[in-house]
């Protein structure tokens, strides 16, 4: 587990049971609510359909654990509750989850239900998601806040419109000081009295990579000219009791406390003058920003970690705003997040498969035998292999290196102009791999081929190169003999990992039991990818047509498993992923059955079992399948 640093990102959700799996204590140091979960146990229940209750569910797998979101909940209002009293603040704290960071229906359904006992909210940032999150919250405290973030066009602002007049507790916030005519405009003619906000645009700067949206030049909100505008045409219309709102976003991944309390008094001062100008302030948002300590570093220099914790970072928002609002005798606001990162982040796994690992190939040099691997070589390449022989005896590394180079140069150069067979090529590479080999000078890291798509489950690795924790889930006690890098199933060579946390360029991981789980019959080896409920199943794509993961959602329970599985969904089929790019996979399957009855040979039994295993081809996952599920197999599996 120390290899790993799991105490230092996995705490208190993630450590290691003595068989050597990776468990998920969903309610982490609660000790009332010990439960504790095997994830390969999930794994294999999920996807073996021989297990008892097996449901053959295809990997990579999102493992969802609804109890460590209502955890993940429940610790971030607690925080803000033990500041508050603490520290004598005079009002409450009701947070929204900002829909972006995972839109997934349960998700939303489960944090609306489980924070409505403390009147938690959503942020909506477009018209789907407005939409979603007005739907959802029917369902929430009456009390909580929809807050409608992001550029808006009339529609937009009247569906916020409409959800205030179902009784939904709406605040509009203008990103643009010209959505505010629109809402003016729109308010009088749907007969609805609005609740504004101000997106204000902070001059604190966060400096690390999810810091350019802040500062004077940053993308959002509202300058302070353009907030004394509002100010002024809603006084002109009647309105300005309807601003009642300030917002500010200053990034995601805020790195201390410092930058946060800096952040959050300036706009406490905003909120301030809005009060003395003569606004029905109420409620400050502080927007997201809660980071997510990533590789367990708990350090403020890096933009994977945070140097705080729920407490510290509950008790820095509520001093500044205390601090501003005491000296100038405001009444204390309401306080609002929209921490989505820290929410989601911890509850859901993605477990994929390692299923093959590449290995230096010296066997064709046995196969043609060493004697004859000089023949037909040039004089001089024939001299470099000669010197590489004597160097690699006498154990010179530096020369064996150089010799052969060299050696491998010529014999290119040879093949090229065809003097050289094709086996002849591939000895003299495997005999100077088996040299490196022999003399401990061959690359140690190897490849390890993993089922799944980078760009699909880990799109921000990809996209900005931001580092999640990666760890096999099982044989954690066994010491790891290889270190390798990932590389996955899509034609592109960006589609591999090969930076890990730590600063580690490979990772520790198992040598593969005979070959993995599709081509040979040898022992599966399961990784982990961790922290990645935010951000990464709404930022992924769909590259070289790999759709989204199985999901399952877990439960903790007290029955023999210690958890059920009470919901499972089998990824996009080749078909579904089809259609996303306009195919029709029921046209498709008709001209390819008219060409097998056009080409096939006349036998109607063969034409059909042809017809049947191309339809189960658009069924199936994109994803490498075990063998049973091939084309090529019996028709009844
Ligand atoms: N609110 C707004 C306006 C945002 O832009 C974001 C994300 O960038 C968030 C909330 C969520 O931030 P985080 O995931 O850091 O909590």
């Amino acid at each position: 587990a120390s290899l790993y640093k799991i105490d230092g990102w996995g705490a208190p959700y993630f450590s290691v049971n003595s068989s050597g799996n990776i468990i998920v204590r969903p309610y982490g140091n609660d000790t009332l609510a010990h439960q504790e979960i095997d994830l390969l146990k999930i794994v294999k229940k999920v996807s073996d359909p021989k297990s008892s209750g097996g449901l053959g569910l295809q990997l990579p797998l999102i493992v969802r654990l609804p109890d460590v979101l209502k955890n993940r909940l429940e610790s971030l209002q607690s925080a803000f509750e033990l500041a508050i009293q603490s520290q004598g603040y005079d009002a409450h704290y009701q947070g929204v989850y900002p829909v972006k960071c995972n839109q997934d229906r349960f998700i939303v359904e489960d944090i609306v239900k489980f924070g409505s006992p403390f009147r938690f909210g959503l942020e909506a940032g477009s018209k789907p998601e407005l939409l979603l999150a007005m739907s959802c919250l029917c369902k929430g405290s009456p009390e909580a806040l929809l807050v409608c973030n992001g550029f808006k066009d009339a529609e937009y602002i009247s569906l916020a419109l409409v959800a205030r007049k179902l009784a939904l507790n709406t605040v509009v916030v203008l990103e643009q000081e010209e959505e505010l005519d629109l809402v003016i405009d729109l308010s009088k003619k749907l007969s609805v009295r609005p609740v504004i906000g101000v997106r204000a645009k902070l001059r604190t700067k966060h400096s690390g990579h999810f810091g350019s949206t802040s500062g004077e030049k940053g993308k959002f909100g509202l300058t302070t000219t353009q907030i004394l505008r509002v100010v002024k045409k809603l006084g002109q219309a009647g309105m300005l009791d309807c601003l009642q709102l300030l917002h500010f976003h200053i990034g995601s991944q805020i790195p201390s406390t410092a930058l946060l309390a800096d952040g959050v008094g300036e706009a406490a001062q905003i909120y301030c003058e809005l009060v003395r100008l003569g606004a029905c302030m109420r409620v400050i948002d502080i927007g997201g920003g809660l980071g997510i300590d990533y590789d367990g570093s708990k350090s403020s220099e890096s933009d994977i970690s945070v140097g705080y914790g729920l407490e510290d970072y509950a008790s820095a928002v509520v001093r500044a705003i205390q601090f501003v609002c005491d000296r100038k005798s405001v009444k204390h606001p309401v306080i609002c997040s929209e921490s989505g990162r820290a929410i989601v982040s911890h509850h859901s796994v993605l477990i994929f498969e390692a299923v093959s690992a590449g290995v230096a190939d010296t066997s064709v040099v046995t196969s043609l035998g060493l004697q004859s691997l000089g023949e037909g070589l040039t004089e001089d390449a024939r001299a470099d292999y000669g010197n590489l022989c004597s160097a690699a005896l006498n154990g010179e590394y530096e020369k064996c290196l150089l010799y052969a180079d060299q050696l491998k140069q010529r014999c290119v150069d040879q093949f090229k102009e065809g003097s050289l067979g094709i086996e002849q090529l591939a000895a003299v590479d495997g005999f100077c791999d088996f040299v490196s080999k022999a003399i401990g000078v061959s690359d140690p890291v190897r490849t390890y081929n993993v089922n799944l798509s980078i760009f699909t489950s880990i799109p921000d690795f990809w996209g900005i190169g931001q580092l999640f924790p990666i760890v096999p889930i099982h044989r954690l006690d066994q010491q790891p003999g290889v270190r390798g890098i990932l590389s996955d199933l899509t034609c592109d060579s960006d589609g591999k990992i090969d930076k890990f946390i730590g600063g580690e360029l490979s990772l520790p991981l198992h040598e593969m039991e005979g070959e993995g789980g599709f081509t040979g019959g040898g022992g599966r080896y399961y990784l982990g990818m961790f922290l990645g409920g935010a951000y990464e199943e709404a930022l992924g794509g769909l590259h070289n047509l790999f759709g989204g993961p199985s999901v399952v959602r877990v439960l903790q329970s007290d029955g023999p498993h210690s958890f059920a599985v009470t919901r499972a969904v089998p990824g996009p089929s080749c078909g579904d992923v089809l259609r996303v790019m306009q195919h029709e996979p029921e046209l498709m399957i008709e001209t390819l059955k008219h060409r097998a009855e056009e080409y096939g040979h006349d036998d109607g039994m063969a034409n059909a079992a042809i017809a049947s295993g191309l339809a189960r081809s658009f069924h199936n996952m994109p994803y490498l399948a075990a063998s049973s599920c091939c084309l090529t197999a019996n028709s009844n599996s």
